[in-house]
């Protein structure tokens, strides 16, 4: 088996080097095109390909293993799942749903940590038989403030569970031998339970994978989840009577308004892909008062984390900018916990978790290029991403609202949304399994997590 893996990337590869070695037996040199995002070849691609030529046989007693467990439990989870929409918490707030969950898990036979690594709603929930590799899974439980689970949190919190169950049974069963570990991360919305997490070494030292799901309108098992960072910023003017002195005053809401115009400037001549949004966070206390103080909030989004930088400086730009066309002091603050980094998919797991989903629950999936199209939201999944292989596939819930809407809320509670859930986790969990059981596979999840991370 490791030599028909090595084989088939070998043949791949060849293919490639086989056209760059023609164009110089013509000893005409190359017209020079300069290397754009979109001729080369994507590696992703490369290890699809190689992927379909494996020959990959399916353990379907494993997998009906795996899939009777989960299905045993589908009326508990239903319940943890409801409760968790209906009694919404959010970012480190998640007291209610980090004690269901924990003692759910403790009664399936998890060893439970609660209060995981230093934060109040964090848990780990682990189980082991043999010895062998150590598979993760994610929950996530917090919901959006005005929007309930707007982001379907509810579902990715059973759906850890769920894989979680699915691949103890199968170390039970004896059919694979290795650690299974679920973590409880708090706060996805705020970017901050799995950083943490990645700080504390929680999955680089537990971990050789890790897994997680989430819901939303459309399926992608390669979902494209970009970088983020965040900045508070504040001017600092002189306040004085509007009306009868304003020439004593500094406007404070006029370097806004000027930070603002600066920045919409910017984007013209930013990539497609990146982005920049906020609010403002004080904008003056009366209209008959020259503001002294405003301040904004905004996000900066780039596909890959180590281009904020180039964001940041300009942000940066506008801001100083701003303060001197008006004369205000400015100051401003990144997030001190750092960039939540862009998601990077393992590929081979992708192509695990995808051909399992079409061939037992009829999923079709839009064509990678569809998929990198579709991104734009972000995840701390991506820090764990650059730390172990990963996997965050999208879960079409039946709906064709956004999340973080309303109408998103009410899919997540969704009979259909449980249903499509419980089958995405049993995708989780053959795809885990097969890390734990091919030592070929896990070569083949090495080498794309090692090309990635550092591409
Ligand atoms: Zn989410």
């Amino acid at each position: 088996m490791e030599g028909t893996t090595t084989g088939c990337f070998d043949s791949l590869f060849a293919a490639f080097g086989k056209r760059s070695s023609t164009a110089q037996s013509s000893r005409i040199p190359p017209a020079y095109t300069p290397p754009t995002e979109e001729k080369l070849p994507a590696y992703e691609e490369c290890v699809s390909k190689a992927m379909s030529q494996l020959d990959v046989k399916h353990d379907t007693e494993l997998e009906r293993i795996v899939s009777d467990a989960i299905q045993a439990v589908s009326g508990d989870l239903r319940q943890i799942s409801l409760d968790l929409h209906e009694n919404m918490e959010t970012g480190m707030k998640e007291f209610h749903a980090h004690q269901i969950l924990t003692d759910y898990l403790e009664k399936q036979g998890f060893k439970v940590t609660r209060h995981a690594y230093g934060m109040e709603t964090a848990f780990t929930a682990e189980f082991t038989r043999g010895q062998g590799r150590r598979i993760g899974f994610c929950s996530e439980y917090d919901g959006l403030p005005g929007l309930g689970q707007g982001c379907g949190h509810n579902c990715i919190a059973i759906s850890g569970v769920a894989a979680a169950i699915g691949v103890k049974a199968a170390l039970e069963s004896g059919k694979a031998s290795g650690k299974v570990m679920l973590f409880g991360t708090p706060a996805e919305e705020l970017s901050i339970g799995k950083i943490v997490l990645v700080q504390k070494r929680a999955f680089q030292d537990n971990v050789d994978a890790c897994l997680m799901l989430h819901p939303a309108a459309y399926d992608s098992e390669r979902a494209a989840l970009i970088a983020i960072h965040d900045v508070r910023v504040e001017f600092f003017g002189k306040a004085s009577h509007a009306s009868a002195a304003p020439w004593e005053g500094v406007n404070a809401l006029d370097a806004m308004v000027q930070l603002w115009n600066n920045i919409s400037m910017m984007r013209q001549q930013l990539m497609p892909t990146d982005r920049v949004h906020g609010i403002v966070t004080d904008g003056g206390k009366a209209p008959n008062v020259i503001p002294d103080h405003t301040s904004a909030f905004f996000f900066v989004r780039t596909t890959k984390y180590d281009q904020i930088i180039r964001l940041m400086e300009k942000m940066e730009n506008c801001f100083r900018a701003a303060a001197m066309a008006t004369g205000c002091e400015v100051k401003w603050t990144w997030r001190e916990i750092g960039v939540t980094k862009d998601v990077v998919q393992n590929g081979p797991m992708a192509d695990v978790y995808k051909d399992f989903m079409e061939r037992t629950a009829g999923t079709s999936f839009p064509s990678i290029a569809e998929q990198e199209k579709k991104g734009g939201g972000s995840t701390d999944m991506g820090n764990v991403s650059y730390e172990v292989p990963t996997l965050h596939p999208m879960r079409a819930i039946g709906t064709t609202a956004a999340n973080h809407t309303i109408e998103f809320t009410k899919a997540a509670a969704t009979k259909y949304a449980h249903e499509a859930t419980l089958q995405g986790s049993e995708g989780l969990a053959v795809t885990a399994l097969k890390v734990l059981n091919d030592d070929s596979f896990f070569e083949v999840v090495k080498k794309d997590f090692e090309a990635t991370v550092r591409s």
